[in-house]
């Protein structure tokens, strides 16, 4: 009688799925993100050039939808976003008048930790072959209704949950004619003195194949800068010493979200590209980038370059133009479920420490680093300088006491007796310190994550110049 046992059990498993109980993720909707990018090509030009006062047709009565929309997903949580829309005049190569320009940005506020911030976005603009021409119709489905749908799909099934720390759901306007809505964003971000822990940045989310019929449902891509683009002539001559080109807080980022999709098996795999955008291409992550904020851009695994940024035609016998029915919603539905699954785990844990390692002339390693509000324990990590990837498992993990977090500044405890190869570790209110006996830095990169009481581990943030989630602080080393 195993077998019926065993097919009973696995019956019973599947009814009760206890992931799927906690994880948001699963309340994503294909069909909703299909509902929403109709609406947006319903507008029929989103062009910022286009009509801000028309009620049906341009970018003002698309922008205005989507605030509208963010507010009754609110109604529907009891007023828990807050929707505000950020304005500005624009003028520049593609924007030959100054020209009004909003974006749409609902604010769920953390319960704990509110300046703590992650934002997903999409763009809502959209444009035809010439990116001056503001009145052909210009369905801007999958560039970028795709990642709009998504950052509102994003603000359906997370609004339902309350997080430690804050999301932000934005619709960014004039991408195509300069990046001026991701200014904005990371204007705005900067002016409401937000420590921004990560920004997810989705552009052209939702096509499998390319006009060369080669297709890709398996993968998304995640694309984060290397050398940092604040970086300063002192963080940059002190990487060329001690590393760090592969250790941006964008860089260990895009390797958080690749472990988050390797844990929901079958789904999506991510494709971590290794530079901050396309060949010769940008996106609104690339604002915040410069003011130093982590952030990547998510697109799909294969673009089809006959479906975007094209007037709407057949030549030769093929279709050009970003249409509705060239999209892939069950793709769309993965990257959207990746893109939450990551928020979440990101809005429950702390922020990343910034740890520093010292190894010179010595056969030990010290790894430092202040105490992260909310951190009730920190995993620590290390890789041969000539690897990719953390390992899966860190190879030890400091439990924070109570006792120590509430701690006057100041006290130092010692919470563990030296075991194994290690010293044990001290900490205190004002810093966490390790030393591992016997291992060479030189021959290591190390990494910490810290985590919640509940287990929502932050990204790894490297011990190199440059590694730690914060802007570098600028001036730094200019006159030297
Ligand atoms: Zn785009």
């Amino acid at each position: 009688m195993k077998k019926p046992l065993l097919a009973s059990a696995a019956i019973a498993l599947l009814a009760t799925p206890l992931a799927a109980q906690d994880d948001p993720a699963s309340a994503v909707s294909a069909e909703r993100l299909k509902q929403t990018v109709e609406k947006l090509v319903s507008f029929g030009t989103r062009h910022t050039l286009s009509s801000q006062t028309d009620p049906k047709r341009g970018i003002g009565a698309a922008v205005d939808w989507g605030a509208d929309e963010f507010r009754s997903i609110s109604n529907k949580c009891g007023g828990c976003l807050e929707v505000v829309l950020p304005e500005t005049q624009v003028q520049g190569g593609r924007i030959p008048d100054p020209v009004r320009l909003r974006d749409v940005v609902a604010i769920q506020r953390g319960t704990e930790r509110p300046n703590e911030v992650v934002i997903v976005q999409g763009h809502i603009d959209s444009r035809v072959s010439d990116v001056m021409n503001a009145t052909a119709d210009a369905p801007g489905a999958n560039d970028d209704g795709s990642g709009t749908a998504l950052a509102i799909e994003a603000a359906r099934v997370l609004s339902k949950h309350r997080y430690p720390t804050t999301i932000v759901y934005a619709l960014l306007s004039g991408e195509e004619q300069g990046l001026y809505g991701g200014q904005l964003l990371a204007d705005y971000a900067q002016q409401q003195g937000w420590t921004v822990k990560a920004v997810l940045n989705n552009d052209i989310v939702g096509n499998s194949c390319g006009s060369d019929g080669y297709c890709d449902a398996e993968h998304v891509r995640v694309f984060s800068e290397g050398t940092r683009a604040d970086v300063t002539d002192r963080a940059l001559s002190a990487q060329a010493r001690d590393g760090g080109e592969n250790d941006s807080p964008s860089r260990n980022l895009s390797r958080f979200v690749d472990d988050i999709a390797e844990k929901s098996e079958g789904e999506l795999a991510v494709r971590q590209i290794w530079r901050t955008d396309r060949m010769g291409r940008g996106g609104d992550q690339l604002p915040f980038l410069d003011k130093g904020y982590p952030a990547i851009r998510f697109s799909v695994a294969v673009e089809n370059y006959d479906q975007q940024h094209q007037d709407l035609r057949t030549e030769d016998g093929v279709e050009y133009g970003d249409t509705i029915d060239k999209m892939d919603f069950p793709y769309l539905a993965k990257v959207t479920q990746l893109n939450v699954r990551t928020l979440a785990e990101l809005a429950q844990a702390p922020m990343p420490p910034a740890p520093v390692a010292k190894a010179a002339v010595s056969t030990d390693t010290e790894i430092s680093w202040k105490p992260v509000v909310g951190a009730h324990s920190y995993r620590l990590y290390r890789r041969r300088t000539d690897q990719p990837y953390w390992p899966s498992e860190p190879f030890d993990t400091i439990d924070v006491p109570d006792a120590v977090r509430q701690a006057n500044e100041g006290v130092v405890v010692s919470v563990r007796e030296p075991r194994g190869q290690r010293n044990g570790a001290a900490v205190s209110r004002t810093e966490i310190s390790t030393t591992l006996a016997h291992i060479r830095g030189d021959d290591w990169f190390f990494g910490v994550s810290s985590c919640s009481a509940d287990g929502a581990c932050s990204p790894v943030a490297s011990a190199v110049p440059g590694g730690a989630f914060a802007p570098i602080a600028q001036g730094e080393g200019d006159s030297e």
